[in-house]
């Protein structure tokens, strides 16, 4: 099958416009005989679901948790982004177009990205209206403040619990289309595979997680929003039950998979304590508007740290290397999120790390403290404010900004970060590949759509901070809704899918028969045992930095970690009741068979790009020097893989890029 995009023609500025314009409708009393499945109710899904359900639409909502309100979307720290241009710094779509497209190491859509753009600032207006309670001004105006790769301040933040107040809007819109009997609830509800009917997605296949029930639910069309697949990795920042069972399973039912090898590892995290661990903690991007990220110049002092005998404090600054200042002058601790993992790594493999695994970076905000209380000493008429009094103003100030991360970091790390300086590590954050999606944000499969992080999104190989929130809710809010009406409208005479077909008894039988199996097998090792397996090859070589050699031995070490996994896995416990090493041991024996083609895709795209960095490819002289090198005769384009059995036979389809808009360059940000 090849490839179509569906970019409609026409300028990029009026694309959008042009097509909604354009586009068939669905009449309103028609859209009550329309049913339309959601799975997934955190941003993508929850803005999708209540927009659906107040057009007309009757939706069935699914989630795993207890309640929509625990998605892993809460967890979205930092903020979201929108070219308002409120600080008046020269945003406007076009810069944030230009930015999305630079910082994905142009390997993004361009209409799709110019799309997010335009609809950014509705985002805000739509949360405002609901009551979300953006960081205000003095004057009470929306604030604003500056994320990884951009030169203007166009994100909008909730403190540091951007994600919980978004959702918290999302969901009370939910709410009253649940009131209304628009959307039939049912959390705690996990979808286990897709029904296709003549070729159409026509509805689903999902385990009652308290009962153990298997339940057949049918619908016009399936969106799918069910987040990215970071677990792979076993150890990331994404929420313990973050998985990829939704969207690997409608892949394995005819959906292509894109680009699965562009993963995020965040620069800012909590490090790594040990091997007993079971999820890692962000530390938002937006404190790097305030930190200063630095190692000790000589690698003396880094060794004297390492072994405990001296503190961070104690370094003067002319011994300290403020690496991504010196580096990047332009972006400084600003620079996009790959760019700073990379040079954490870089100085930390050469023996520069901090802490006793020698993988740790100071984020240090002892200079931001000094800067705003020096401001504030002037603002409240202290004359000759004594140093410790600067201070104390200034950490008060930064509290009122960051207070629930420093708070966060005091509690898991035991040092207050108002002392000493934060100690920070790259993290697996955020999964920039994902189920392939044309214009309308369909799959490969007539009716079936992704949204959110678990498409293959607007990002590119790179996200930039503060966008991943901007997409999934322009997804759920402000895309989905109208394309999906094009398509629904020529099922307004379909009337109700039954759900006692064969396709639905077939597609149960193979859930049944896989549920079965994990109970009934006498394994010897837990589920996790597998997935932590997988996460160290994840990790060691299919992780930071890739090369040939390792990503040929990921691709037989996950094969053979998985060929172990189904014959000694061992599932406690019974098929009918609430059972959560039931739930994970099918996520992880989806993981196994996502991070072979994960490696394979890593494999065969030989440049680095974005979150992708291949040894190979690297600049070897003039002002990039060391930096990654992109290759655009060969790769520009969007590698979208079929299932075919096994990972090792998934077909490659290339959806070639075209950058009419922006120029292709080289990325630099220094
Ligand atoms: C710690 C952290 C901080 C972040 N901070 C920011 C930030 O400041 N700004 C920003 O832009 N981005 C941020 N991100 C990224 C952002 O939070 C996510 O990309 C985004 O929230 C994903 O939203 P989503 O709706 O696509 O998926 P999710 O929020 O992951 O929701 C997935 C939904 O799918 C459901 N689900 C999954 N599988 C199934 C299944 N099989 N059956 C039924 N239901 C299922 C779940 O129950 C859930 O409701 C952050 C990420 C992390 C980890």
């Amino acid at each position: 099958m090849k490839l179509d995009s569906k970019v409609p023609k026409g300028p990029i500025a009026e694309k959008w416009t042009t097509y909604k314009d354009k586009i068939d409708l669905v009449n309103p009393a028609n859209k009550r005989n329309i049913d339309i499945i959601v799975v997934g109710t955190g941003l993508a899904g929850g803005s999708a679901a209540a927009t659906l359900a107040e057009l007309g639409y009757n939706v069935k909502a699914f989630c795993y948790q207890d309640s929509p309100r625990r998605a892993h979307s809460i967890a979205a720290q930092g903020g979201i982004n929108a070219a308002k241009n409120y600080m008046g710094d020269g945003d406007s779509n076009y810069r944030l177009f230009y930015d999305t497209v630079k910082g994905g190491d142009y390997r993004s859509r361009e209409a799709n990205v110019h799309r997010l753009a335009e609809v950014s600032g509705n985002i805000i207006d739509q949360c405002v209206a609901q009551g979300v309670p953006f960081a205000r001004d003095y004057g009470g105006l929306l604030d604003n403040r500056s994320f990884g790769g951009v030169l203007v301040s166009r994100t909008f933040y909730a403190k540091g619990q951007t994600g919980q107040q978004l959702l918290l809007g999302a969901y009370s819109a939910m709410n009253r289309q649940i009131a209304r009997g628009k959307i039939e609830m049912f959390n705690r509800h996990e979808m286990l595979d897709v029904v296709k009917v003549d070729g159409k997605a026509r509805g689903i296949i999902a385990r009652d997680l308290i009962s153990g029930e298997i339940e057949r639910h049918s619908a016009h069309a399936v969106v799918i929003a069910t987040g990215g697949y970071g677990n792979v990795y076993f150890l990331s920042t994404n929420a313990m039950g973050s998985n990829a069972t939704a969207a690997w399973k409608i892949h394995k039912k005819g959906a292509y998979f894109a680009n699965p090898c562009y993963t995020q590892i965040h620069p800012t995290c909590i490090p790594r304590s040990g091997d007993y661990q079971s999820k890692l903690t962000l530390m938002s991007e937006s404190l790097r508007n305030d930190g200063r990220i630095w190692v000790p110049k000589h690698l003396e002092d880094a060794k004297a740290i390492q072994e405990g005998k001296l503190k961070p404090t104690q370094i003067p600054e002319e011994n300290r290397d403020y690496y991504l200042e010196r580096r990047y002058p332009a972006f400084g601790n600003l620079v996009p999120r790959d760019v700073a993992s990379r040079a954490a790594k870089e100085r930390c493999d050469a023996g520069y790390g901090v802490n006793a695994t020698g993988e740790a970076v100071y984020l240090d905000f002892a200079a931001a403290f000094v800067r705003y209380g020096t401001e504030q000493a002037k603002i409240k008429g202290i004359h000759n404010p004594s140093k410790e009094e600067i201070i104390k103003l200034g950490q008060a100030i930064i509290e009122e900004k960051y207070g629930n991360l420093f708070q966060m970091y005091e509690k898991i790390i035991a040092e207050n970060p108002y002392e000493t300086p934060m100690m920070i590590y790259p993290a697996t954050h955020y999964t920039m590949g994902g189920v392939w999606v044309d214009y309308n944000l369909m799959t490969t499969v007539p009716g079936l759509y992704c949204i959110g992080e678990a498409n293959f999104s607007d990002h590119g190989a790179n996200r930039l901070g503060a966008s991943a929130l901007m997409q999934g809710l322009a997804d759920g809010y402000f895309v989905l809704p109208y394309t999906i009406g094009d398509y629904l409208s020529d099922d307004i005479r379909t009337g109700a899918i039954p759900t006692d077909s064969h396709e639905f008894d077939e597609v149960e039988k193979e859930v049944k028969d896989r549920l079965d199996f994990f109970i009934n097998n006498e394994g010897t090792h837990s589920v996790d045992y597998f997935h932590k397996k997988l996460g160290k090859v994840m990790w060691d070589k299919v992780g930071m930095a890739r090369n040939e050699k390792h990503l040929k031995e990921a691709i037989t070490e996950i094969k053979k970690i998985r060929e172990n996994f189904w014959k000694n896995v061992k599932v406690p416990g019974g098929l009918n009741e609430f059972n959560q090493e039931l739930e994970k041991a099918g996520r992880v024996a989806d993981f196994l068979e996502l991070g072979e083609l994960f490696a394979k895709d890593a494999l065969d795209r030989n440049e680095s790009c974005g979150g992708h960095f291949r040894e190979e490819s690297v600049e070897k002289s003039g002002p990039q020097k060391g930096e990654a090198k992109r290759n655009d005769k060969d790769y520009a384009y969007v590698a979208a893989w079929e299932y075919k059995g096994e990972p090792a036979d998934a077909i490659l389809h290339k959806e070639e890029l075209e950058f009419k808009d922006i120029e292709l360059k080289t990325r630099s940000y220094k």
